[in-house]
């Protein structure tokens, strides 16, 4: 390694330690990093210069000198973030610190021929002019990323096979670019702004249009061999179960997934029951109600199988489906509990706020998790990210 690189990743660590645990004084930065006081001096000095660090308040000490604190400057960079769906896009602005700086919407049809131009035409249309330095473009999509370096994308819900997304908006931009499973970029959101404060090992659960999960273990999200673990939503139920979108039969989504639902409140009622089908189980009906309670079981009882295989510490649970959770979640609770193994029955599952925008600052958070990642994990695209960060642009 490089020295350069070494004391990229030692300010990245440094960057790390404010951003996950709020501000330090130099001699702890020292202390928790194994630094001599004089290289943190050194390089604090150096991210201070390229407006990412402040001084703060002064510690209060108990005798002997006050310290200054230092914190991370929240401004001091911003990503775009783009959810794809089969038939539109969401874009994100956000700021280091995780504040939204504006979100936008554009339809988009993945299936037309010149969908990757469309893509990179509509993010360009949300790069600002001016301000902080534009780290980079996370991508979220609805597949999996079999080649993370170069961003390629297959994803049947799409007609995606093998689509070079990150390779061309790279080109064609002139910016790094991220690409990541959206539910893998929601975990990865977490592991900055949320859970992964406070937890290593946690699970993400995914309802709506389709289901989902991310594993993140020891702080990292388990990615599998191509880029497709977590393919929750595809876990077998029952064989003589629905139709899957998969093309194999009785996966948890054709239960679970929003068009399941309908279909099996459709079965109920003969056809009466109409989407969307929270507003429908809310005024009482109760085919509605029924489907909701039957779901909220077969979700609880698969969540428990993914619990005793992965020994969480804790379960978050996401996606526009959260938004009828109320309806889920007796019936969820009760097959989850009697399904754990002994000594996990008390694991928290907590269902978290939810807008339109949230899977878009997932992929916002793919960007703005680099100059966090003092392991390295983003490989060359992070590092690009750095290199923005601090001004130093190849
Ligand atoms: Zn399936």
């Amino acid at each position: 390694m490089a020295a350069t690189d070494r004391g990229d990743l030692t300010r990245t660590a440094i960057l790390a330690l404010l951003g996950t645990g709020g501000p330090l004084s130099r001699t702890e930065i020292a202390r928790e990093l194994d630094l001599s006081p004089a290289t943190v001096t050194q390089l604090t000095r150096e991210l201070m210069g390229h407006g990412m660090l402040e001084e703060l308040d002064l510690k209060p000490s108990r005798g002997g000198r006050p310290a200054v604190r230092l914190g991370l400057v929240g401004g001091a960079g911003h990503a775009l973030g783009v959810k794809v769906t089969a038939d539109h896009l969401v874009l994100v602005d956000v700021r280091l610190d995780g504040e939204v700086l504006g979100s936008w919407e554009r339809p988009f049809d993945p299936s037309s021929a010149d969908a990757l131009d469309e893509l990179a035409a509509a993010v360009e249309s949300a790069v600002p002019g001016d301000g902080p330095p534009l780290l980079g473009v996370g991508v979220g999509v609805p597949g999996s990323v079999e080649d993370q370096a170069a961003g390629t994308v297959n994803a049947p819900t799409l007609g995606w096979q093998a689509m070079p997304v990150g390779e061309r908006l790279r080109r064609r931009l002139r910016l790094p670019v991220l690409v990541e499973n959206d539910v893998n970029a929601l975990a990865v959101a977490e592991r900055l702004y949320g859970r992964g404060r406070t937890h290593r090992d946690f699970l993400v659960v995914t309802i709506g249009r389709g289901v989902g999960a991310a594993i993140v273990a020891d702080g990292r999200v388990y990615r599998g061999a191509r880029g497709g673990a977590g393919e929750f939503g595809h876990l077998p139920v029952d064989p003589d179960g629905p139709m899957c979108g998969c093309g194999a039969r009785g996966c948890l989504e054709a239960f679970v997934g929003s068009a399941g639902l309908l279909a099996a409140a459709r079965a109920k009622s003969a056809g009466r029951v109409e989407a969307p089908l929270g507003q429908a189980a809310a005024a009482g009906d109760p085919a509605a109600r029924a489907v909701f309670a039957e779901a909220g079981a077969i979700l609880g009882r698969a969540t428990a199988g993914l619990i005793n295989v992965v020994d969480p510490e804790v379960v978050v649970v996401l996606g526009e489906g959260t938004a009828d959770w109320p309806l889920w979640r007796d019936g969820f609770e009760q097959a989850l509990r009697a399904q754990l193994y002994p000594g996990r029955r008390d694991i928290s599952v907590e269902v978290e706020s939810w807008d339109d925008t949230s899977w878009a600052q997932g992929a916002a958070a793919l960007v703005l998790a680099t100059p966090f990642d003092a392991a390295g994990a983003a490989g060359e695209q992070g590092r690009l990210v750095r290199a923005r960060l601090i001004g130093a642009t190849p």
